[in-house]
């Protein structure tokens, strides 16, 4: 066995193998060493090999699934070994014949597919980057639902695109691992050798999979790209054993088609994950009202590329205002699709081979509720706008599928196993060879029954039993008392002594117990069948099933859409071609949503008007005003709108969007070992390199990290390289006052501030945008908001007078001439502070080293009695 092991083991050096033994998966030296640690479960040692004891360790079958997701998110692999034979057939092949094993399947955080180990709502890509000539090529797919693309960005996009896709697993050829583009995602990286990513058997492979002759009929796709996309073929077929996976044929996303933002800015923007990495409090958790897996995974795809071209975002918004007005479509929708299962990922496991009768289950409802939507929304109701094109398109790609329906829904019983080889799946009256089968097992069922009140009689021991286990199958059962009286009874064979109780067999009820188990092993037989019948129905309609399950989360995203409008008053907005960026009322769809959850005080919404005369705006305020959420309420409204969604203000015309940076907030990146300030400085730089006409920058507080020199030095160079050299829109916060001598130089500079109003000697923020600039900081407003002592507030008063005083010399010399000394407060009056101990007060004079054996004594005496509790009063 270990030698078949070891065999096993050398072809798949790369993962863990669960090695398949009974009810259990195995793990043997090493492997077992690191997966215990991992799963921190025992590490038994059985059996010796070459004189060593083995290390081993194994987890249940049964179970395995989570420990799988443990060992995946550690960033193993595993290579899942089957048994494919049983004991009997291997021994039958002679004496000590191993029972035959073969890994059927290798398990990669990118090629998971079951719903245990997949978040519902998110993609889990796998993705490969490959290079050409020079050129990039970058392809990702979905194995668990199908979705496969592809594209050929310059070295200086790639990263964004990364960003976008956020691979589960990325595979790069050895020689790209130290690739400066793929940095970021070494943690997620799979390095194969070059010869996986040939280009010329990349296409083959395509080819193949694709069954065609030409890719040509996918688009004209580069080497790079080509190379890319068949490696991830290629892995796929590598890590499922050959088993054919559904995928659609690769859709190229072209260059430009979605707006780039690299990681940086969607972590700041807490798009889809909020800063803690998880879902909750992210923009994509606050406007997401959709009612099916699929169509929260496809709103996830949208807010992470968002389009550039105004008329696609013109389609997806005229399908979220039909719903905005179609009232008894958008519940009609919302009726046919709560609860809806999630047919994706139930037709990407039933083409793997990998699928059950649940999954069939989900596909019989899923597509029974689109044919309900089909007819509805074709239907049209009295009064109710028409259709739009898109939508009209997306209800006739519900398809028809009422005979697999009719099918699935005759062929499968009320309660539905998760495996196909536990039977009991099909319902009764479906097959008729099948009812036979169980009738004979239930029949011999029947007669067990009759044979226990037979048996009862003749022995006359009321209490004797025909039970059923494991080890022993059928057997009889009666008390220790009457066991003898059995024994005397002729065909009673003794089996077993318990304690209390004793087992026979009978030669009778051994031929019911083979009958019973013949005919219900031919039962389970016909269900595989009929199951492997059902599941290649099932295939041969994939494609038309996939499309169905595409529109199905379309028609959910446009109608949750109109929801979330209602709901929240969101509106529809304008987006076009144009230079300029106009949002009226504007609200931060997060902030408001909190704020509303909490019953705290309503959100103020604020204008944005950036357009000739001032596409820059500079925006000064104290802390806490509600200056970073201004910016980032803009450039997600901006994103919203692109991604084809309503927007949190009262009007919205934007001309589209190729890039959004942000540059918000300080987050210490330490993991990386970058300072705060060297982050801020690298985000500022690709800011600076990249940004162009038609991008979108947010920056916040940026030279906060460095000396005040420094820092307004480095702001003021950020403004005038974006006014003049990128010419990009922007919104750029800070709290150097001074900044705002610019905008008298810089044409296309406006000062806006947030409005600030004194009562009673405190600054009342009123979170108003508003012409003009701070006229003071208002930092130790806050300071004192946040309870520093009054004597540290008072002298920093004296100290911003003497800065802003502006006379004799540097600020540095006027703090050091002209500034009176700090007066510390008389201290409050308290306890006089308590004489030293003597004893310690002598430890302190003590040179140790010379001190003789008797003052040592004496003084560990005099310490032990300081240290020691008073003894308690004697009694007497
Ligand atoms: P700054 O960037 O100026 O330090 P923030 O944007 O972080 O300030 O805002 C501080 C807090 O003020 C926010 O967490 C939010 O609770 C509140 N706030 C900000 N803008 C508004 C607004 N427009 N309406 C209501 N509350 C707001």
């Amino acid at each position: 066995m270990i030698a078949q092991y070891l065999d096993i083991k050398s072809r798949h050096p790369g993962a863990l193998l669960f090695y398949r033994m009974g009810d259990f998966y195995e793990m043997f030296f090493d492997d077992a060493v690191r997966a215990a640690a991992a799963l921190d479960i025992a590490l038994t040692k059985r059996g010796r090999h070459e004189d060593a004891d083995i290390p081993m360790c194994g987890v249940p079958v049964h179970s395995h699934e989570i420990y799988l997701e443990r060992l995946i998110r550690a960033g193993f692999k595993v290579a899942i070994c089957e048994q494919t034979e049983d004991p009997a057939q291997a021994r039958a092949r002679g004496g000590k014949s191993v029972v035959a094993r073969e890994v059927a399947r290798i398990v990669t955080p990118g090629t998971i597919v079951e719903d245990g180990l997949l978040e519902a709502r998110a993609h889990n890509h796998l993705a490969a980057a490959a290079q050409a000539n020079g050129a990039w090529g970058l392809a990702w797919l979905d194995l668990s639902t199908g979705g496969f693309s592809v594209a050929a960005p310059d070295e200086a996009a790639l990263p964004a695109l990364l960003a976008q896709v956020a691979p589960g697993e990325l595979l790069a050829p050895e020689a790209l691992a130290q690739a400066p583009p793929l940095a970021e995602w070494a943690g997620a990286a799979t390095l194969l050798p070059a010869a996986r990513f040939d280009s010329a058997a990349a296409a083959r492979r395509l080819r193949e999979h694709y069954n065609v002759a030409s890719l040509d009929a996918f688009g004209a796709f580069g080497r790079a790209e080509i190379a890319a996309a068949g490696a991830l073929v290629d892995y796929v077929h590598l890590t499922q054993k050959g088993r054919r996976a559904r995928l659609s044929p690769p859709r190229r996303q072209a260059e430009g088609a979605a707006m780039a933002m690299d990681a940086a800015t969607r972590r700041n923007l807490e798009l889809t994950r909020a800063l803690d990495g998880g879902r909750r409090g992210s923009l994509l958790d606050t406007v997401d009202r959709t009612r099916t897996a699929g169509g929260g995974r496809l709103l996830a795809s949208r807010l992470a590329a968002p389009l550039t071209d105004p008329g696609a975002i013109a389609a997806r918004l005229d399908m979220v205002a039909f719903f905005a007005e179609a009232g008894a479509a958008r519940e009609a929708v919302a009726e046919a699709l709560g609860g809806c299962p999630d047919i994706d990922r139930a037709l990407g496991r039933l083409c793997l081979g990998r699928g059950g009768p649940r999954d069939l289950a989900a596909l019989r409802d899923a597509l029974a509720r689109a044919g309900a939507l089909r007819r509805l929304l074709e239907g049209g109701a009295p009064g109710e706008p028409a259709a739009p094109a898109g939508l009209a398109r997306a209800a006739a790609r519900l398809g028809v599928h009422g005979v697999l329906v009719d099918r699935l829904e005759r062929a499968l019983a009320p309660d539905l196993p998760l495996l196909a080889r536990d039977g009991g799946f099909i319902a009764e009256g479906y097959s008729a060879a099948l009812d036979e089968q169980r009738a004979l097992r239930d029949e011999s069922r029947r007669l067990v029954g009759a044979l226990q009140a037979e048996y009862a009689a003749r022995t006359g021991v009321s209490a004797l039993k025909i039970k059923h286990n494991n080890v022993l199958g059928y057997f009889v059962e009666v008390s220790a008392a009457h066991g003898d009286r059995l024994l005397a009874g002729g065909d009673f064979v003794h089996r077993q002594t318990m304690a209390g109780a004793v087992r026979f067999s009978t030669v009778k009820l051994a031929d019911l117990a083979d009958r019973i188990a013949r005919a219900g092993g031919r039962a389970v037989a016909l269900e595989l069948e009929l199951f492997d019948d059902l599941a290649g129905e099932v295939a041969a309609r994939a494609d038309d099933i996939a499309a169905a399950a595409a529109a199905l989360a379309e028609i959910d995203v446009a109608a949750a859409g109109a929801v979330l409008a209602a709901e929240r008053d969101y509106r529809r907005p304008r987006v076009d071609d144009g230079p300029d960026f106009v949002v009226e009322g504007g609200r931060h769809p997060v902030v408001e949503a909190l704020a509303a959850r909490s019953g705290g005080a309503e959100f103020v919404a604020n204008d944005c008007r950036l357009a000739a005369g001032g596409r820059l705006w500079l925006l000064t305020g104290p802390n806490m005003a509600g200056k970073s959420t201004f910016l980032r309420q803009n450039a997600l409204i901006a994103i919203l709108a692109q991604a084809g969604c309503y927007v949190p203000a009262r009007a919205c015309a934007i001309g589209a969007v190729d890039r959004v940076f942000s540059r918000v907030g300080a987050a210490d990146d330490l993991a990386r070992g970058r300072s705060t300030f060297m982050v801020e400085m690298v985000e500022t730089a690709a800011i600076l390199n990249q940004a162009g006409p038609r991008s979108l920058v947010i920056l916040d507080e940026i030279g906060r990290g460095t000396a005040t020199w420094d820092g307004l030095s480095i702001a003021w160079a950020a403004i005038e390289h974006l006014h003049a050299v990128n010419r990009c829109r922007a919104l750029f916060a800070t709290h150097y006052r001074e900044l705002t001598a610019l905008a008298a130089r810089l044409d296309d500079l406006a000062c806006h501030t947030m409005r600030v109003r004194e009562w009673r000697g405190e600054a009342v923020f009123l979170y108003e945008v508003a012409p003009g600039a701070a006229d003071r900081s208002y930092g130790i407003h806050v300071a004192r908001l946040a309870g520093l002592p009054e004597s540290a507030l008072a002298r920093a008063e004296e100290v911003l007078k003497t800065l802003e005083s502006g006379e004799g010399g540097s600020p540095a010399a006027r703090l050091a001439h002209d500034l009176p000394l700090f007066a510390a407060p008389p201290a409050a009056p308290s306890a006089p502070a308590a004489a030293e101990p003597p004893a310690l007060a002598a430890l302190r004079e003590a040179d140790a080293d010379s001190l003789a054996p008797r003052e040592a004594l004496e003084l560990i005496y005099r310490l032990k009695a300081l240290l020691d509790p008073p003894a308690p009063p004697e009694a007497p």
